[in-house]
């Protein structure tokens, strides 16, 4: 993809608003179109920025205080613990959108690792009870 001629999909911050649960000036939160687990996040910058380092210092310490925040509301839903992956210099090393994004995986003790998933195609949209705009709603009221 040439992201100097497409438009960036997490730059329509509109188009995507249903599945956002938290934002501010300068991140955002968004439930993944296919959340590998039920904590599945992606936390990412306003501002186009390609990769982690591309970062501003501002958005760094935002992001540490947004994650500290959720899971610090998590910790009575049985979250505990968490995995942060980012993806860095395109399709090649799994970097599939060309606007930085940090998966956050919130740990549930029940449900598994995420990577196992992530390798096995799994996700949490192919159950039958799954509801996207319910499973949005619990995942906002962690940031409220
Ligand atoms: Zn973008």
């Amino acid at each position: 993809m040439n992201s100097s001629t497409s438009p960036c999909v997490f730059c329509s911050i509109a188009t995507l608003e249903d599945r956002i649960v938290y934002s501010d000036a300068l991140l955002y939160v968004l439930v993944p179109s296919h959340p590998v687990t039920s904590g599945h996040l992606l936390v990412i910058p306003v501002a186009h920025r390609y990769t982690f380092i591309d970062i501003n210092l501002d958005e760094l310490r935002q992001m540490q205080t947004i994650i500290a925040h959720v899971l610090a509301r998590s910790k009575n839903q049985g979250v505990i613990g968490y995995n942060l992956l980012s993806n860095n210099g395109g399709a090649l090393v799994d970097q599939h959108v060309a606007h930085f994004h940090q998966h956050c995986f919130l740990r549930d003790r029940n449900e598994g690792s995420p990577f196992e998933k992530l390798q096995n195609g799994h996700n949490i949209t192919s159950s039958s009870s799954f509801n996207m705009t319910e499973h949005c709603q619990t995942l906002k009221r962690r940031f409220n």
